[in-house]
């Protein structure tokens, strides 16, 4: 008998290496835990009509035709076997030396005979089919029969080496021999949530007697990946909860206040609200951990810094992490900027009690990273703004109270805990996010946070009006988008044209979310449509790039030159993407629109209409009406609510998308749970991961949660050290 963690060549001797080769797996628990990609119904055949050329495929179906045909060429024959499940057929085809070669495979693969047939896609002579196909027979006594009493069929997901009947075969053999020794799931909590035990689920998760058991298997097993993921940051929550931190309650006439006076705006009352939590949060003598999402220009960036002013004024510092250097220039710029006098400490002309705007990036020349560590080494700085180079080892703080995370979606748990450590007691924790996170997705990745949301954007901001511009319908919409373009400008503003992609040739750094078609054209490029532009349709207005690949510096010209106005039209990949803030921008033409994700274009959109003019988007897609690509296009020209759009993508994305999107070790963590179709069952698992941690913190009642746990963690730091 075999336990979980038994070594897999004790069950499977020699077949465990080839599970090794195609899979990594070691362990009984490694090659259980690989589970059907579906079920074939002996009486049901697969749908071929929707194969797709190049696809590993595995189908059941029932053989049409046989024939064995001389080759043209007078050398060799083949073998042509047509099978088909009613509405498409499949071509096997089967080479031999000569006819007779071929005739022991033609008896078996009479007319009639069912069977389960595994290969890769191919087309010939415009018919999809398989060559020389792996395959099993369902029924009949030949040597190729499967010994598969079921009605329903498990089809793994298969490789070249290790077909799914090999695997299901492995898989059985394993569950006899199995030995368990509990199940991670606490009784009650099964009891609770109706959930059958482990050993019933694996069993019917591979071997399933029926539909219905299949349904509660799976239901068990995502179950018990959520309630790892629950646990472990129930436990986070938890612990982070007791750490001591340092108090930083608001200080009368201090920086804060200074600074609340002096804003040019009232603040929303969503801003207020959550202004008030944070204050109230970094008061208490534990770490705050909280994540704030809000659209571009719902006014974050303030809440945050009144939030560091105030932890300024209890004698700590904050540093303030962005994901793009361009974003931390920007940030430092704008604070900087807000701050006036007030961050000119120790300087000519500064107030008395002013701090300090420290800035820190990978790109900065040697001086000036030096008084910069100093900066923040010796407090000087009370506010240190950076990219992930503030996460480097040389990085002191004299006293870093409080960590803000800007745009967290790109950064994981770790670099937040890398961060944490460079205090001495852990610091109070801000995540902030412009991305709406749908739920499910706060719930799992965001789980260790407390969740604020800034809804309203404040008042006075311009509309923004979305237009798709379809090129295959009317081709000189094209012409009035860079019209539009010239017009403003006449009147004294300026533009961005985005391109999905940087061009000429080198490697693609700015970062497109959605996905490629490989026959499709490259969408086009900053330096072909700079190019294009600045001689032709835009021609005597001041143009320029800006991408990911320009050297930091020449990056940080460009920006300050537009803000500063000295060009009208910047012509940029996604980098924009991130809080560049140029009021005066009004319009935006995003071309091959069609390739951008939604939360993507809306969050580019927001770049325009942050000043007092009206702001225009135009979305320029050849894709034509109708085709999913342009449903998109216009769900996002259709609404300005982040929330919607969110949700919408979710239901339009793949699953690893979102998770891309989120950065998180869970990735390779989930296998059955779905972040779109579970919100329920993870809320219910959340639920009862509060309960259990609250009654036992360390899980000492709970062995086998624990071990599972650990497992969960310490893949996921695996994960993110091949990250670093
Ligand atoms: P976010 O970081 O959420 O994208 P910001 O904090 O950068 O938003 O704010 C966007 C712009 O709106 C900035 O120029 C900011 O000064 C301005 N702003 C913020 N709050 C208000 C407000 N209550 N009223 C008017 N303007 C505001
Ligand atoms: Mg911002």
């Amino acid at each position: 008998m075999a336990r979980l963690n038994a070594d897999l060549v004790d069950v499977l001797g020699s077949t465990a290496k080839a599970f090794d080769k195609a899979f990594g797996y070691r362990t009984v628990a490694d090659v259980l835990a690989h589970y059907p990609r579906r079920l074939a119904e002996r009486g049901k055949l697969s749908d071929l009509a929707d194969l797709a050329v190049d696809d590993d495929v595995t189908v059941l179906a029932e053989v049409r035709s046989c024939a064995v045909v001389r080759n043209r060429s007078g050398r060799g024959a083949r073998l042509e076997v047509d099978v088909g499940d009613g509405r498409g057929t499949l071509r096997l085809t089967f080479f031999g030396k000569y006819e007779k070669a071929l005739q022991w495979r033609a008896d078996e693969l009479r007319p009639g005979v069912r069977g389960l047939f595994a290969g890769k896609v191919g087309v010939f002579n415009r018919t999809r089919q398989l060559t020389h196909p792996e395959y099993v027979i369902l029924d009949g006594d030949s040597s190729n029969s499967v010994d598969w009493a079921g009605e329903l069929i498990p089809v793994y997901p298969a490789t070249k080496d290790l077909r799914s009947w090999t695997i299901a075969k492995s898989i059985r053999l394993t569950l006899d021999t199995l030995d368990l020794d509990g199940d991670p799931i606490p009784r009650p909590v099964r009891d609770r949530n109706r959930l059958v035990d482990l050993g019933a689920a694996l069993d019917q998760i591979h071997r399933p007697r029926s539909w219905g058991a299949w349904d509660e298997a799976q239901r068990r097993l995502r179950f018990e990946e959520a309630l790892s993921i629950q646990v472990a940051l129930a436990r986070r929550r938890a612990i982070a909860a007791g750490d001591p931190a340092i108090a930083r309650p608001p200080t009368a006439g201090g920086l804060r206040s200074e600074f609340e006076c002096r804003l040019p705006f009232t603040l929303t009352a969503g801003q207020l609200a959550v202004g008030e939590t944070l204050a109230a949060e970094l008061a208490r003598e534990h770490p705050m951990q909280r994540l704030l999402q809000g659209e571009v220009g719902s006014g974050k960036t303030i809440v945050a810094l009144l939030a560091m002013l105030q932890v300024v004024d209890g004698g700590g510092q904050t540093a303030l992490l962005a994901p793009t250097e361009v974003l931390a220039v920007q940030h430092a710029r704008t604070i900087e900027g807000l701050l006036g006098d007030l961050a000119q400490g120790g300087r000519l002309g500064g107030s008395e009690r002013a701090t300090r705007v420290a800035l820190l990036t990978g790109s900065l020349p040697a001086a000036a990273r030096r008084a910069a560590l100093l900066d923040a080494a010796s407090g000087a700085a009370g506010i240190v703004v950076g990219t992930h180079a503030l996460i480097q080892e040389q990085v002191q703080f004299a006293d870093l109270g409080l960590v803000v995370v800007d745009e967290q979606h790109r950064f994981g748990v770790e670099q937040r805990d890398a961060l944490r450590e460079k205090a001495s007691r852990p610091p109070h924790v801000l995540v902030m996010t412009a991305t709406p996170i749908p739920r499910t997705v706060a719930m799992t990745v965001f789980g260790d946070l407390e969740t604020s949301v800034l809804r309203e954007l404040p008042r006075g901001r311009s509309p923004i009006a979305t237009t798709v511009v379809a090129t295959q319908e009317k081709p000189a919409w094209l012409e009035r988008a860079w019209e539009r373009i010239i017009e403003e400008v006449a009147a004294g503003r300026q533009a961005y044209v985005v391109c999905p992609r940087i061009g000429d040739g080198g490697a693609e750094t700015d970062e497109v979310e959605a996905d490629d078609d490989s026959d499709r054209r490259a969408p086009v490029a900053v330096l072909d449509a700079l190019a294009m532009l600045a001689d032709g349709p835009l021609k005597g207005l001041r143009v320029a790039a800006l991408h990911g690949r320009l050297p930091a510096e020449e990056k940080e010209a460009v920006m300050r030159a537009f803000s500063e106005h000295e060009i009208d039209v910047l012509v940029a990949t996604t980098v924009i993407e991130v809080g560049v803030d140029v009021p005066n921008a009004s319009v935006m033409v995003v071309l091959d629109a069609d390739r951008f994700g939604i939360s993507q274009l809306h969050q580019l959109r927001g770049r325009v209409g942050r000043g007092t003019a009206a702001g225009v988007c135009l979305l320029v897609t050849d894709s034509p009406s109708g085709t999913p690509a342009r449903e998109r296009l216009d769900a996002v020209a259709a609404t300005s609510d982040g929330f919607e759009l969110a949700e919408l993508d979710v239901q339009l994305r793949r699953e690893g998308d979102i998770l891309g999107a989120a950065q998180s070790g869970r990735r390779t963590q989930l296998k059955l749970l779905s972040l779109l179709r579970d919100g329920e069952l993870i809320k219910q698992a959340r639920e009862e991961a509060i309960a259990l941690i609250a009654s036992d913190p360390e899980l000492a009642d709970h062995p086998l949660l624990a071990a599972q746990v650990e497992q969960l963690l310490s893949a996921e730091r695996a994960e993110y050290l091949q990250k670093a």
